[in-house]
């Protein structure tokens, strides 16, 4: 039996998987495996649980003495959950995890041995990075990288199987020399400073707020095949989308999937993955069919932006577990199948203070109201000075499949914001005028606060296809990739954010001490200015028109659409002033993360093509040409026997038909190899990049069309690559 065919066959009779949940209750197993500050108290001194609980809250260091008690609580706690080793679990440059078991086991001197963990092991490893991308971060002489213990995310004990117990310890990784290595560091960062910035700007309203944290609750999409069919494919093993495969006669066209029953092989999936994700204290709270077949959706409850992060990235890679135990593969590519709505991680993102107050939803009196609209017209003025930044921190090559594809938001960055919240800032942008006494801005603030609904959320419309949506009392960056690490978009956001903060600040305090204006006064009148400014970024229509694109371009906003140019954003004037100006990188950590996505851009292009390269010579060519072989020896016993000509005038038709796409496939795999030569020896990573999506990528475009015109019409029993009918309905 043909390789494909076995698939089919595996997939088709897969036995239904019962999964049994630990308890009907949640709450009986949330964050069992996760050494919470409650668990925390349990196992370390008073002393140590205060000087925790301050690095947690306050971000101070951990003394030496108290980390060698930590630790010691920590070992305690995991060895009960049956861990025999631990690891520094960090997120280097690869967009991944890492992890780096060591035992907790040492041997003394009577063969014998104890179990150990010390505060230095708790509090740094060292980890031989020298394979992670570094971008020429460090040289190999000094190949080596430190990870550091980051106390405001939890450690936790990873389970594989029955008995594989890890404790897992969140941490930073750097370099020798000092430099970020990784997604995480910046990320604190970007915490630390949108706090810093933001808390002034909180105390106008309220003298009681000392901490502010941006929040961040995702939905992760993405898609499953069973694990036979997905073997069978090469360039789903390989690059993570289907570079071949023409679209099913039914795909998503009925909408029959968005929101469908859940099958149930996929149900028994989201139930063990659910758990498993329940007891790290992951809290997915939602589960659904998304709009292509085969695709799906989890989302959490939402929490501070750096966990919430390593949540992401830890379920992504429990996803992954769960799914060989169910013979199941995910797809976190953007595009795994041509023709088919990709996958995206929409990101919803806010900001919270102590006092518990979300900085993005409207409150119930004036004063909160116009809070409220500091912090929401703050945002859309960052938006707006750095949107080309935003389009950076989105851009891969897989992101690129989706973006400005007819289902996914555009490579334009707007902002949509509802009409009543336009018509509001319009109502500022009016009513705020030369000196405003005390009388005028009560009366405006109170007008502002009747128009402003108390609950927004259930207010606001929906616009579907805007890249960056306020929802009521959060924004939802829309355009990060299924596949991306959330970190990066917000360090982003927090950065640009905090930058605008730091501005607005200066601004006011000016106009109240300079001016002699009364404080509500400056504000409105430096938000009537932001609002004026802002106008080209705020968009209500539909997105993904090409009327927008148009207008977009009379706006003056980018439209950037491959990440081999949108990655230099990341190095413009602009981008420096806020990212080292304000200390999220330096500038060799900044310069080096663009070679590093750079060089990642061109090796996933190379990865596809030499791939696709292989597949169409190995496998689409030779079962072409036996069928070419079928119907030429058809056609010649036909003649033999005498049967008129015109009775296999069609056969003689598609083999003429084939023959030509043949022809053209071997010209065009020649052709991609050339180009990707001529492309190899640019030493310049952005100039190898930029001929990688100019020469080489438009080959893997043209190739795929004339294969996918062959498997209509090639015999189905020949063909050797499961056909998107099969990976997509067969559940
Ligand atoms: P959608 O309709 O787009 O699926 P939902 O209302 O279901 O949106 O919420 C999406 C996500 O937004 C959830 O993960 C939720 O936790 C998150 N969210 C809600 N409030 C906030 C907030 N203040 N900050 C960050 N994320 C939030
Ligand atoms: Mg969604």
């Amino acid at each position: 039996m043909s390789v494909r065919f076995d698939a089919v066959n595996k997939a088709y009779n897969r036995p239904q998987i019962d999964v049994k949940r630990p308890s009907s209750k949640i709450s009986d197993y949330y964050a069992a495996n996760v050494f919470t500050t409650d668990v925390m108290r349990h196992y370390l001194s008073k002393d140590a649980y205060k000087s925790v609980l301050n690095s947690i809250k306050n971000g101070t260091k951990v003394e030496r003495e108290v980390a060698d008690q930590v630790a010691s609580g920590m070992k305690a706690w995991a060895m009960e959950k049956g861990a025999t080793h631990h690891t520094h679990w960090f997120q280097p440059l690869t967009g991944l995890t890492a992890e780096k078991h060591d035992t907790f086991f040492t041997p003394t001197d009577s063969c014998k041995g104890i179990e150990t963990f010390s505060g230095s092991a708790l509090v740094q490893g060292e980890p031989d990075g020298s394979s992670f991308p570094s971008g020429g971060l460090r040289a190999t002489h000094e190949a080596r990288g430190y990870t550091a213990w980051d106390p405001s995310s939890p450690a936790f004990v990873m389970e594989v199987g029955s008995s594989g117990r890890t404790l897992c310890i969140p941490t930073i990784f750097i370099s020798y020399s000092g430099d970020s290595m990784d997604y995480k560091t910046p990320l604190l960062k970007s915490q630390q400073f949108l706090q810093k910035a933001a808390v002034p700007v909180c105390n106008y309203f309220d003298r009681n707020v000392e901490k502010v944290q941006p929040t961040l609750g995702w939905e992760q999409e993405y898609f499953l095949v069973d694990e036979a069919l997905y073997y069978a494919r090469p360039d789903l093993v390989v690059t993570g989308r289907t570079l071949l495969g023409h679209g099913p006669a039914k795909g998503q066209q009925l909408d029959d999937h968005y929101f469908g029953s859940i099958p149930e092989r996929v149900y028994a999936y989201m139930l063990e993955l659910e758990t498993e994700a329940l007891k790290l204290g992951i809290p997915i709270s939602t589960r659904h069919n998304e709009v292509a077949p085969g695709q799906y959706e989890f989302a959490p409850v939402f929490d501070e932006v750096n966990r919430a992060v390593d949540q992401n990235q830890l379920l992504m890679d429990l996803m992954k577990r769960v799914a060989r135990r169910h013979n199941l593969r995910v797809l976190f590519h953007e595009k795994p199948f041509a023709g088919l709505n990709g996958s995206g991680k929409h990101n919803n993102w806010s900001m919270a203070t102590d006092t518990g107050i979300n900085l993005l939803s409207p409150g119930q009196t004036p004063r909160k109201n116009l809070q409220f609209l500091t912090f929401f017209v703050n945002t859309i003025k960052a938006i707006h000075e750095n949107s080309d930044l935003l389009r950076a921190c989105i851009a891969s090559a897989s992101n690129d499949h989706r973006l400005g594809a007819n289902e996914a938001p555009p490579a334009i960055i707007s902002v949509f914001i509802g009409s009543t919240l336009t018509q509001v800032l319009k109502d500022i942008s009016t009513k705020v005028k030369g000196k405003m006494d005390e009388y005028d801005q009560r009366d405006l603030t109170l007008d502002i606060h009747n128009q402003i609904p108390d609950v927004l959320l259930d207010n606001t419309d929906r616009n579907r296809t805007s890249p960056f949506a306020f929802t009521g009392n959060k924004f939802e960056f829309r355009a990060v990739g299924s596949s991306a690490s959330c970190a990066l978009p917000m360090t982003i956001l927090n950065s640009i954010v905090g930058n605008q903060l730091v501005a607005f600040k200066e601004e006011v305090d000016t106009l109240i001490k300079d001016k002699k204006e009364a404080k509500t006064a400056a504000i409105l009148k430096v938000l009537k200015k932001y609002i004026n400014d802002s106008q080209p970024i705020l968009f209500e229509g539909d997105n993904y028109s090409d009327a927008w694109a148009k207008e977009a371009k009379k706006r003056g906003l980018s439209n950037v659409k491959t990440s081999d140019q949108a990655l230099d954003f990341f190095v413009t004037k602009k981008a420096k002033e806020v990212l080292i100006g304000n200390n999220i990188f330096s500038e060799h950590e900044l310069e080096a993360r663009h070679e590093v996505w750079l060089e990642q851009y061109t090796m996933k292009l190379q990865i596809e093509a030499r791939m696709l390269g292989e597949m169409v010579s190995s496998q689409i060519l030779p079962a072409t040409i036996q069928y070419l072989n079928q119907l030429s020896e058809s056609v010649k016993q036909m003649k033999d026997i005498g049967i008129p000509a015109k009775s296999y005038k069609a056969q003689k038709d598609l083999i003429k038909y084939i023959s030509e796409h043949v022809t053209a496939l071997n010209d065009l795999v020649v052709k991609m190899v050339n180009a990707r030569k001529k492309a190899n020896k640019l030493k310049d990573e952005s100039k190898k990049a930029k001929a990688y999506c100019k020469d080489v990528k438009p080959f893997l475009e043209d190739i795929r069309r004339h294969v996918d015109k062959l498997e209509l019409v090639v015999a189905d029993e020949l063909w050797p690559l499961p056909k998107y009918r099969e990976l997509l309905f067969i559940r």
